[in-house]
């Protein structure tokens, strides 16, 4: 007996008006809810709950009782599909063991596997003018090898065909093939690129197939070399054979027939088993409901999940911080500046989730240069004030120095606030960390070592993680769990396009900074051929008489003879020696972060006026009085990266200027790039140059920020898809936000199936 049929036979059993039931629910429910377990793993959690009370809520038993007999109404439970599913294919017919581990390494291990494997195209045996294919059946008349005038040699055969008279021609040909396979007067069929030869119709270097071919779809599939794709077409026509009727639909029926996609055992027999030339045009060219299903239900499912972990997120308790009107009159002598609009409505969404009693997690978005860091640091006033401990991390030591600094100067003295990075003394840590258990400072900056390290906060309200990008998701997680649910503002100067948005950050709530500070004027940007070095370098001077401050900037330290790449190190000294009356100093990663620190201040203050780098100065350094950015071999860098570095000037009132030399062998796409810097200055729309240029899996690394990979879905292409499916994400969650529907149960199912591994889903059970 299936666990259906006994779980069927178990409700009749069951009466909830029998008075004994109420009084003692597990009784009757033991042998049931053993069975429910198989079925739904979610609705047995449930009642286990439910049972574990000490007075039972017969009525929530009541709805679990019939959400069951809803789910086994339609015969097939979800679970017996995804066991099914989840089968190896080792117990397939046709996949011996040696097949098996071959797939296996290839990544096919389930039956779901070998249904998910797409073909990545298909081909109709048949005459296809809108494919340029040409299918030639018919009776060799004639081989031979001809030349032509420009003196190459072509071997070509004639057919007699009921349709007239063909060609078929061999630009590549040997003594072995074709001559020798074919016989004048013999039958042949040949299917090949169609092409037009002696004013008749012909095939270029067609294959020989077999007559019963002829109008059969030919799909093929990426496999290890040594498996055979009419092999793989067994293995998907046994594993539809294996898994029958128990493919279970995975979308909930009003998205397909809002959509109008197939169901999906349909769309998976479209994929694997086409019929038609119209189905083969709309799959290859991915466009096809059948295919468009997957995409879809790939997006949709990681929208449900993240937005259920955003709303997760909001109902996480935390830490209720009171903004009174008086911390906000003393926080305000802190700005020496008007905010712009950007930063206060920032600062209002940020100061509403630190207001409520929930925790927060928001992301702050911005250009570079617009002014995030000081809205960071108002906000850890603002906890300060309510009596908390604000921890500030940064990628790399100098920009958490720079942190440091700009912190120290914001409070002017006030607060007590240390800095922790991998070059902090022992002794200074070990005395840090004592001050930071008792509670004696306020603000701890620094960098990965806070995390690392075996601190202890007495009471962590606030984590702010600058170009939080740069932090795994566990380091992430690390430092927040230092605190009991302490507010977490993550910051980044990444612009990326919404669309990325979505997907990477779906889950948290963002505020964008969309403005810079008034008075400033845009960076000029120019590029030059590295043969134009003289004029940037005059240009440099020019600056540097005005008391301006510029930026050499390479690509590597140490001089690299597989790379002909300018490097810092060699270039520190032709440029010392051109400008000869300017104080230059060199500043790269290898160097100890004492000497850094020295650096960095130096040119700060004035006592450098030329900084040569390697890209440590990359991300967040602030030295309003540098003007000029010289970026050499600049077609190696990245564009974020181009962009980034720019950031580092147009700091102040004062025109900026950016200088992009790149040399001789220039690819396409890094004149790409820079030509979109020297048009732009809005990361946004840099960034979506960029990711039509590296393309979606490329951009963002999608691996480390610990997303699941896609499989089906392009977010380049794929847009549209990507905002239905998040809308309908919404609007299912604003209906339902637990999914208790029991139209809904499939979704519960599916998250817990699909990204169980991926995604917090505490709050949906
Ligand atoms: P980013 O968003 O790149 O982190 P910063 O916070 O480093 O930008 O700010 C860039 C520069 O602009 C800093 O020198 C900062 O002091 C200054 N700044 C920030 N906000 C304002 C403002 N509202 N008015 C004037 N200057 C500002
Ligand atoms: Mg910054």
């Amino acid at each position: 007996m299936s666990t259906v049929e006994k779980i069927k036979r178990n409700l009749k059993h069951i009466d909830l008006s029998n008075p004994d039931f109420i009084k003692n629910p597990h009784k009757y429910l033991t042998f049931f809810s053993e069975e429910l377990k198989k079925l739904s793993p979610t609705l047995y959690s449930k009642l286990k709950d439910i049972l574990s009370e000490d007075k039972p809520d017969i009525s929530a038993i009541e709805r679990i009782l019939h959400e069951t007999n809803i789910m086994i109404s339609g015969n097939t439970s979800i679970n017996d599909g995804f066991d099914k599913l989840t089968v190896s294919i080792d117990y397939l017919d046709g996949v011996g063991s040696k097949t098996a581990s071959t797939l296996k390494k290839h990544g096919i291990k389930e039956i779901q596997d070998i249904l998910l494997h797409f073909p990545f195209k298909y081909e109709v045996v048949d005459t296809d003018f809108s494919s340029d294919k040409i299918l030639i059946h018919g009776k060799l008349l004639n081989k031979s090898i001809i030349r032509t005038k420009y003196g190459k040699s072509i071997f070509q055969a004639s057919f007699q065909t009921d349709g007239g008279f063909y060609y078929a021609i061999w630009f590549n040909f040997s003594n072995k093939y074709p001559g020798p396979l074919l016989k004048e007067g013999e039958e042949y069929t040949l299917f090949g690129k169609y092409t037009r030869f002696n004013g008749k119709p012909a095939a270029v270097h067609p294959r020989f197939v077999d007559k019963s071919e002829r109008g059969t779809v030919k799909t093929y599939y990426s496999l290890p070399s040594n498996i055979k794709n009419l092999s793989f077409v067994k293995i998907v026509k046994n594993a539809f054979v294996y898994i029958g009727n128990n493919i279970v639909e995975t979308l909930p029926e009003q998205i397909l027939i809002k959509y109008n996609y197939p169901n999906i055992k349909k769309a998976l027999q479209t994929i694997h088993f086409p019929e038609s030339v119209r189905d083969v045009n709309l799959l290859n060219s991915a466009k096809h409901p059948a295919f468009i299903r997957f995409v879809y239900e790939e997006l949709f499912y990681l929208q449900l999940g993240m937005l259920i972990k955003k709303l997760n997120y909001n109902k996480v308790f935390g830490i209720k911080y009171n903004i009174k009107n008086e911390f906000l009159e003393q926080i305000k002598s802190y700005v020496p500046f008007k905010l712009t609009r950007g930063q206060k409505r920032a600062l209002a969404d940020i100061f509403n989730d630190m207001k409520s009693d929930y925790q927060m997690n928001r992301l702050l978005q911005g250009d570079v240069g617009s002014g995030k860091t000081v809205v960071a640091f108002i906000a850890a006033v603002a906890a300060v004030l309510n009596g908390y401990q604000v921890a500030i991390i940064a990628p790399t030591e100098v920009l958490a120095e720079q942190h440091y600094v700009n912190l120290l100067n914001f409070l002017k003295g006030d607060f007590s606030t240390v800095l922790l990075t991998g070059s902090t003394s022992k002794k200074e840590k070990d005395e840090s960390r004592v001050f930071i258990e008792n509670g004696n400072v306020d603000f701890i900056v620094g960098t990965h070592s806070i995390i690392r390290d075996e601190i202890t906060f007495k009471n962590l309200g606030l984590a702010i993680i600058d170009e939080q990008h740069r932090f795994g998701v566990m380091q992430r997680k690390a430092l927040v769990d230092k605190g009991y649910n302490p507010d977490i503002l993550l910051m980044t100067a990444t612009p990326i396009p919404r669309t990325l948005a979505l997907t990477l950050y779906g889950d948290l709530n963002i505020s964008i900074i969309d403005e810079m500070p008034p008075g400033r004027t845009p960076v000029e940007t120019r590029a030059f051929p590295s043969s134009d070095f003289q004029t940037v370098l005059n240009y440099v001077e020019n600056e540097l008489k005005k008391g301006n401050r510029a930026y050499f900037v390479y690509p590597l330290i140490d001089e690299s003879e597989k790379m002909n790449l300018k490097d810092a190190t060699r270039n520190f000294e032709i440029i010392s020696e051109r400008l000869a009356k300017y104080r230059v100093g060199l500043l790269h990663g290898k160097m100890k972060s004492e000497e850094k620190n020295r650096l960095m201040k130096d040119f700060r203050s004035g006592r450098i006026d030329v900084l040569v780098s390697t890209t440590v100065i990359e991300v967040g350094v602030d030295v309003p009085d540098a003007t000029v950015m010289v970026i050499e071999n600049a077609e190696r860098f990245g564009l974020s990266q181009l962009h980034q570095l720019r950031g580092r000037v147009g700091r102040s009132a004062k025109k900026s200027y950016c200088f992009l030399i790149y040399s001789d062998n220039i690819s396409e796409d890094g004149k790409k790039r820079i030509d979109a810097m020297v048009s732009s200055n809005d990361g946004f729309k840099l960034s979506e140059v960029d990711l039509e240029i590296r393309g979606p899996g490329d951009f963002f690394g999608t691996r480390q920020s610990g997303l699941p990979e896609f499989r089906f879905s392009n977010i380049l292409r794929d847009v549209k898809i990507l905002n239905n499916a998040r809308r309908d994400a919404e609007e299912i969650l604003k209906e339902d936000p637990l999914l208790e529907k029991p139209k809904h149960l499939v979704l519960k199912e599916m998250l817990h199936f699909k990204w169980k591994h991926n995604l917090d889903l505490t709050g949906i059970g």
